[in-house]
């Protein structure tokens, strides 16, 4: 969890430029598409800001006191906030405790950090009592907001943060960094670059796809698709494998076969951003329905991937998806 990433270091230069000139402000917002490691890099500075000895412009010394509880995950001035296991929020119970916390004196004599992210699962409570803990910080205190969806935040949370944007690394590094990480047998059953279009370019995405097996589960989803076109399978059995906690995935396939369907109309020549991998397939789906129809689908899916993290019936969801996808693409359609 401590590793600065390559595409990372110019963001760290600036941070640490900041923190050795005593410039941080109380609270910064990363903010990026998920997967490009913003949480991992909060961790890294989190360290950096807490370190007794920092080497100027560069990140902690990793041997001092301060260091060693960090890397053991019990140093005191620091916090990590997340949503708890079985919960869909950030709760006020949760930033309550933490207020507590940094009302105290810090351990160190130096600055209380904290980590909290998603930023955007803050349920409205919980954003309303952070608020007041951004605008009165007791002492030095450093509050890093990590978020994929910096919209859904309190307009009032990220005016009172200095934000920094995450971007993906360019293309070829961020297939130099997958490859060099997947182990041999990792990289054997799929290439690294199937992994990194289906993760949109975000690597630690593409990485989590390929320890996750996730490319299996996609495909074993288009193959039941493929059975509901032929009346094999109908919704409701092919929505009964699913886990939870599978939908929203399952959904944002859905939307990005669907996304580039509509760009395989517009502009055929272009190439394929998401699925390369089954180009074939979505042109001969692309045919059988319009333009108009597919955007109303999209409309529904983003909707209905929206629903999803919320206290929801997840398999009415995908059934649902499914029966629209048996409308749109009829019987004679066919994906492999
Ligand atoms: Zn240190």
């Amino acid at each position: 969890m401590t590793e600065i990433l390559p595409w990372q270091h110019k963001i760290l230069e600036h941070l640490t430029g900041l923190r050795d000139q005593a410039q941080l402000p109380h609270a910064l917002l990363f903010s990026g598409m998920q997967g490009t490691g913003k949480q991992q890099f909060a961790h890294v500075f989190a360290q950096a800001v807490l370190c007794q000895q920092p080497v100027t412009g560069s990140a902690a010394c990793g041997t001092c006191a301060s260091c060693k509880l960090f890397l053991a995950g019990t140093h005191p001035d620091f916090s990590a906030i997340t949503v708890l296991e079985d919960k869909k929020y950030i709760s006020i119970d949760q930033i309550r405790m933490l207020s507590e916390k940094l009302s105290l004196k810090s351990h160190f004599q130096g600055y209380k950090v904290v980590v909290l992210g998603p930023a955007e699962r803050m349920n409205r409570a919980a954003a309303n009592s952070l608020l007041k803990t951004l605008e009165e910080p007791s002492g030095p205190t450093l509050i890093m907001l990590v978020t994929d969806r910096a919209g859904y935040l309190l307009p009032t949370i990220r005016s009172r943060c200095q934000a920094v944007a995450f971007p993906r690394p360019d293309a070829p590094g961020a297939l130099e960094w997958l490859q060099s990480t997947l182990s041999a047998e990792e990289l054997q059953q799929h290439k690294a670059q199937v992994y990194l279009d289906l993760a949109q370019g975000a690597p630690l995405r593409a990485l989590a796809l390929a320890k996750g097996k996730l490319v299996d589960k996609r495909q074993f989803f288009i193959n039941q698709l493929n059975e509901l076109l032929d009346g094999q399978q109908d919704a409701i059995t092919a929505a009964k494998p699913w886990k939870k906690e599978d939908v929203p995935n399952n959904l944002n396939w859905m939307m990005s076969w669907v996304s580039d369907m509509l760009r395989l109309k517009f502009a055929p020549d272009s190439p394929l951003s998401y699925n390369k991998d089954i180009l074939h397939i979505l042109q001969g789906l692309a045919l059988r329905t319009n333009a108009s129809d597919l955007f109303k689908f999209l409309d529904r899916l983003a909707h209905s991937a929206r629903m999803s993290e919320g206290q929801i019936n997840q398999q009415l969801l995908l059934e649902d998806a499914l029966i629209c996808w048996s409308r749109l693409f009829s019987k004679q359609a066919r994906i492999h």
